[in-house]
Parts: C-alpha cells; structure tokens; sequence
C-alpha cells in the first residue's frame, strides 16, 4: 500500500518521496536539493524549509 504524504518543501501531496532528519519531501524536492550547491541562495530557502518542518514536527 502507497503512503501519500505532504511535501516539507514545496507542500505537494505525493507517494514518491523520501523522509530525511524524519522530514518528508518528494522526489523532485530532494533531487532539487541534490543538484544546488550549497553556496547557492536556493541551498538556504531549502534549509529555512527543512527548519521549519523539523520545528513543527517538534511541537506536535
Ligand atoms: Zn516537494
């Protein structure tokens, strides 16, 4: 059975994705991620992004 689930990142429902550090994001998200490098300013909307879920999930 498929477990869809709301992307982290680009808030689209999915079954295609991934949990990293317990945060889900889809296919796309994480190869998105994989292809910015870490100087580039997107790195930092990706990780603001990560932050913010991993807080929440925190305080649930
Ligand atoms: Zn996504």
């Amino acid at each position: 059975m498929k477990h869809t689930e709301c992307c982290s990142i680009c808030s689209k429902k999915t079954d295609n994705g991934i949990y990293l550090l317990r945060i889900y994001i889809c296919s796309s998200c994480e190869k998105e991620m994989i292809d910015t490098s870490t100087d580039d300013p997107k790195y930092k909307f990706f990780v603001k992004k990560m932050n913010e879920a991993h807080r929440s999930i925190i305080h649930s």
